[in-house]
């Protein structure tokens, strides 16, 4: 398939590719849970664990800062399912509320557990697509060796 074939003008440096990086191919990759850069190699290693590089293309994803955000849209998208269904299924049938428990809590474990991996895969690439964080060749560290101080004449005294 031509669209997971890295372009022949890209050039990659120290694990970071240069070249275009459209936003909704990049999050379609990831979502694919594919690197976003080549859409071949996989992006985690374990169940959400992100590959510190690709391991087709050799892209850097550990730059990633997803933090708590795929657990946030994975509550409000699987959330709407639910709580959707639950009402639904209430206003037509009415059922007990040990067929409601029967039905809603497995289901809800199901599709978060199924829901986390592509939407953190989506929230990665649109990182990696935006140049955000480590992603940036230009950034500095966050916090690193490069820190200083606030004061930076009050040295201990
Ligand atoms: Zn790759």
């Amino acid at each position: 398939m031509q669209d997971s074939v890295r372009p022949k003008d890209v050039q990659q440096h120290d694990g970071r590719s240069t070249g275009e990086r459209p936003v909704l191919r990049s999050m379609l990759r990831g979502a694919m849970l594919k690197c976003p850069a080549c859409g071949i190699g996989a992006m985690f290693h374990r169940y959400l664990k992100v590959s510190d590089n690709c391991p087709h293309c050799a892209e850097a994803l550990h730059h990633h800062r997803a933090d708590d955000a795929p657990p946030y849209f994975t509550i409000v998208i699987v959330g709407h399912i639910i709580v959707s269904l639950v009402l639904s299924v209430e206003i037509a049938y009415r059922p007990a509320l040990w067929v409601h428990a029967a039905l809603w809590l497995p289901l809800t474990v199901i599709l978060t557990l199924v829901a986390l991996p592509p939407i953190k895969g989506a929230l990665v690439a649109l990182q990696w697509a935006l140049l955000m964080h480590g992603f940036d060749p230009d950034a500095k560290e966050e916090i690193g060796d490069s820190f200083e101080p606030v004061f930076p004449d009050d040295k201990g005294a």
